[in-house]
């Protein structure tokens, strides 16, 4: 329920921030819809209480902290006239606002079938006004362009957002695959993950069933909003880069120009080598989706679920599996796919973290939950790789005066792709040599022989980049002939190094990366986070350092883990499959990289046995592909495993009209 209700005249004591903060700290609890309108509404600001916070920034509006609890979270937002944010829930938070100066624009949303939101209801609020949404609204919320001054808002969060969900708005009606119904005995395909592999699968299986007579019901579940977007194309931040050429970014295997295509119909004077925002990915696939799904005039419907998958178990008839969401729905699916990609990052931290946790932010990938640190205020960021640089990209704004302290194991950040492409080298001598059958391949070799090519091609002025993207297509093939042993020395021993030329960074955001270090803002350290003890106001935190035996120790305002997805399969599982990997009806690799598939990714139990109806696609197949990370391998699995469900169905070529 929502309300509004004009602040009260001045009492003869003016109730002003520092008492609104003194009420909810008296509270020490979850604030509830009535206690948070009747406390916003009885508080009068001024000036003197929310300036300090105002910040009028150019581009998008500011966040900014102003105190943040276990139970609640408080802070000033500043709206420039044509600012806005995005549709967007707060994950179920409390958010109560009040509106200290200009006038705020609200419009509601409402949610279609087809995953995507529509617009409603829209309302204005003055200075002195309050609204409350208990955690149900989807809303964006905006200062006008047309308006003549600056609009600034004080927010409270209860709990503290854990996320800023944002929603994909569209205009056109839902197409009709969204709204039919399928019969009860429908045959089911279920896809747990609606991130780029998830969506594609789905996109294949409405293109081989475009004109199918026999009914067919397609479920994709994922928890979070926008479909195709998942961990990688979820960012709102123009800073952040795909690390792949638009070039070599088609999702679908067949139409190799299809996202060139797209991106040059909103600018027609981008060059196959560049470097996109990953958002515009995001809608690529989307799109890519939803333009199949127009097209689809058979008996097939689509369901889209947003929720947790929480249990996926063989369905009693031993026919197929049964997935059980929040909410409490359940489906039977004839055939699951599981395309949950990465796993959560993992806590390790923890272990060495003493007091509150609030200004440790476990999941830099959260939409906003960057933006509300200050640029006076220090950071320590955990962990030097892609992600790292992301949470660097958001934190380097012109007026950041504080430093943005990094620290990893080897303290290596990932290197830049080359200014101009590159042919890939033609490595298969190399390769044949390895993959030699009668000769046992060693890490060791490995490393030797591809160090000496690189110097064998940089005498000749070929660069190193070639020669690793020459390898590329031959990796799997390489990783398979790895010995379990072998494939551990690499992970303990080669890994990092490995990672930081394989995914490299695009040039403009090295050139970012380069800029931040020229004004001391960027101090990397190679080392490790001994122990960190937190008060309300910041972290007193020990590095040890790898080349200094000395420790290192420091005050940072805030903490954030950018290790990147869970790396070890067992210390950060998803929930949903660790039940079924502790049963043996499915089973982790021994090194924990992923789950044990056979070659077109059935999942097979712990005696080695392939279940026809569960299949995996994904950074889940690293295990046995190693490359199974970027959009160039995931889009061919998207399409093979379509290809498998329907077979596995028995959905021939007579039902698929
Ligand atoms: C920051 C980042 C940048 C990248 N940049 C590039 C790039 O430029 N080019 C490139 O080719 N590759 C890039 N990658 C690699 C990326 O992994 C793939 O391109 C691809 O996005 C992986 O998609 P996915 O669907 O397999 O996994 P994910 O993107 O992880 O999607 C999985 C989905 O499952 C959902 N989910 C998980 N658990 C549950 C549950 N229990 N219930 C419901 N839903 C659940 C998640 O919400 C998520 O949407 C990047 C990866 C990251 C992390």
């Amino acid at each position: 329920m929502r309300n509004d209700i004009l602040t009260p005249a001045l009492n003869e004591k003016r109730h002003g921030l520092d008492w609104l903060v003194a009420q909810l700290e008296a509270l020490n609890s979850i604030v509830d819809e009535a206690t948070a309108r009747r406390l916003l509404t009885e508080t009068c600001l001024n000036g003197e209480d929310v300036d300090r916070y105002v910040e009028p920034r150019a581009g998008s509006y500011a966040r900014r902290s102003v105190v943040r609890r276990e139970a609640y979270e408080m802070l000033v937002l500043t709206w420039m006239p044509g600012q806005g944010s995005v549709a967007h829930d707060h994950s179920g938070s409390l958010c109560g606002l009040k509106v200290v100066r200009g006038t705020l624009t609200e419009q509601l949303y409402e949610a279609g079938p087809d995953g995507q939101v529509r617009a409603s209801q829209a309302s204005q609020w003055v200075s002195g006004q309050v609204t409350i949404d208990p955690g149900l609204v989807v809303h964006s919320l905006a200062n006008p362009a047309g308006s003549a001054e600056m609009l600034v808002t004080l927010h409270i969060y209860s709990p503290p957002l854990p996320e800023v969900r944002r929603y994909a708005v569209a205009v056109e009606p839902p197409a009709e695959v969204f709204l039919r119904r399928a019969p009860s005995n429908a045959p089911t395909i279920v896809i747990i993950g609606g991130g780029f592999t998830g969506t594609m699968t789905l996109a294949h299986l409405l293109r081989e069933t475009e004109k199918s007579s026999t009914p067919l019901r397609l479920v994709l579940i994922d928890r979070q909003p926008a479909v195709g977007e998942g961990i990688a194309y979820r960012t709102n931040d123009s800073r952040h880069l795909l690390n792949v050429p638009v070039e070599k970014m088609s999702a679908w295997p067949d139409r190799p120009d299809d996202f060139l295509n797209f991106a040059r119909a909103g600018n027609p004077s981008i060059k196959p080598g560049d470097f996109l925002p990953r958002k515009l990915y995001g809608q690529y696939v989307r799109q890519s989706f939803l333009d199949i799904a127009k097209s689809s005039d058979g008996q097939v419907s689509v369901e889209m679920v947003r929720a947790d998958a929480t249990k996926l178990a063989r369905a009693s008839s031993s026919s197929g599996w049964v997935v059980e969401t929040s909410g409490n729905c359940s489906f039977h699916a004839g055939v699951a796919i599981v395309t949950l990609g990465h796993r959560p990052p993992a806590e390790q931290f923890i272990r060495r973290w003493k007091g509150p946790r609030t200004r440790f932010i476990a999941d830099p990938w959260s939409a906003l939950v960057l933006s509300q640190i200050g640029p006076d205020e220090c950071v320590l960021i955990l962990g030097s790789g892609l992600t790292a640089v992301d949470a660097l990209l958001t934190l380097d704004r012109n007026d950041r005066t504080a430093p943005l302290m990094v620290v990893s194991r080897h303290g290596l950040l990932p290197q830049e792709h080359a200014k101009e492409p590159k042919i890939a080298e033609d490595m298969s001598a190399l390769v044949a040599r390895w993959l030699d059958p009668t000769q046992q391949l060693k890490v060791r070799e490995l490393v030797h022989s591809l160090r000496e090519s690189v110097r064998t091609a940089a005498d000749k002025g070929i660069d190193w980049r070639q020669v690793l993207d020459g390898l590329r297509p031959s990796i799997t093939k390489i990783w398979e002939r790895l010995s379990l042993v072998e494939r551990g020395r690499f992970l303990r021993h080669v890994r990092p190094v490995w990672e930081v030329h394989r995914h490299r960074m695009a040039p403009a955001v090295a050139e970012k990366l380069a800029a931040l270090r020229a004004r001391k803002i960027l101090d990397l350290t190679a080392g490790a986070l001994v122990s960190a003890e937190a008060d309300v106001d910041g972290i007193q935190v020990t590095l040890g350092c790898r080349r200094l035996s000395d420790l290192r120790r420091l005050r940072v305002q805030w903490v954030v883990n950018c290790t990147g997805p869970g790396i070890h399969y067992r210390r950060s599982t998803h929930s949903i499959l660790r039940p079924l990997i502790e049963a043996g009806t499915i089973c982790d690799d021994k090194l924990g990289l992923g789950l044990c598939t056979d070659a077109d990714g059935r999942a097979t139990d712990c005696d080695g046995k392939a279940h026809p109806d569960l299949l995996v696609a994904g950074t889940l197949r690293k295990s046995s592909l190693w490359e199974s990370t970027a959009v160039p391998e995931l889009r061919q699995q998207a399409a093979a495993v379509a290809k498998i469900a329907l077979q596995a169905l028995h959905f021939g070529p007579d039902h698929l009209g």
